[in-house]
């Protein structure tokens, strides 16, 4: 799943207005940001395999560390573990929000890979219901998704300026466009490919967090000592 991690991200904005975008899409993508690296430094493992599901053509061999439920569960607990310390107990429903977001990531992909996400580090017990065997409800799933949750981000938040409004229409374009890109292009041409551009993910997040400096809350004033 592409889009409906990022979707997640953009709707917890309303649930919690003071953490910040690219915050939420860090925690929404950390096992897709994290997963890249640990390709490249050979700890996990991806092939192309054209047809491995309907939808997408790599074979996630072996994914332990960013892709397991035990690992998610850890991830999910240090994101929120972070946050209170660095922004005190006033935060800790925020933190938890954070945290959900990061363990979401494990909940929707199981729904959309073949049964090749890991419950343990070392375990051989891997799980999915393979919606990506299904391209048009993938499709149809995630595109709901975003369009909800991407109203819900507006609904929440407003533009300071034009760069709150350019670059958030901005980002949800760039999004969209690669999400069909990946669907409807060529396979990558090696899993070393992917690896290096994997990492570009970690642009949304920059991108994400450079906007919500430029988008302020549309009905209500910030708490008092939180802050963006
Ligand atoms: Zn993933």
């Amino acid at each position: 799943m592409f889009l409906g991690h990022f979707a997640l991200a953009f709707g917890a904005k309303r649930l919690a207005p003071s953490v910040s975008l690219g915050t939420l899409f860090l925690a929404c993508q950390f096992a897709d940001l994290l997963w890249p690296t640990l390709v490249l430094i050979g700890l996990e493992r991806v092939e192309i395999d054209p047809g491995n599901t309907l939808v997408t053509p790599l074979n996630f061999v072996s994914y332990p560390y960013s892709h397991s439920l035990v690992m998610l569960l850890v991830w999910a607990a240090l994101f929120a573990i972070a946050y209170v310390a660095a922004r005190g107990t006033s935060a800790v429903a925020a933190a938890s929000i954070i945290a959900a977001l990061v363990f979401s990531h494990y909940v929707l992909d199981v729904i959309t890979h073949r049964p090749d996400m890991p419950i343990t580090v070392g375990g051989a017990t891997k799980i999915g219901f393979g919606l990506w065997n299904h391209p048009g409800t993938t499709l149809a799933v995630e595109s709901a998704m975003f369009l909800a949750c991407t109203a819900l981000y507006t609904g929440a938040t407003r533009a300071r300026d034009a760069i709150g409004r350019v670059g958030l229409w901005a980002l949800i374009v760039v999004l969209v466009a690669i999400y069909f890109a990946a669907l409807y292009g060529p396979p990558p041409p090696s899993s070393h490919a992917i690896a290096v551009a994997g990492h570009l993910t970690w642009l949304f997040v920059i991108w994400a967090s450079w906007i919500d400096k430029h988008r302020g809350a549309r009905h209500l004033a910030p708490a008092p000592g939180t802050s963006r």
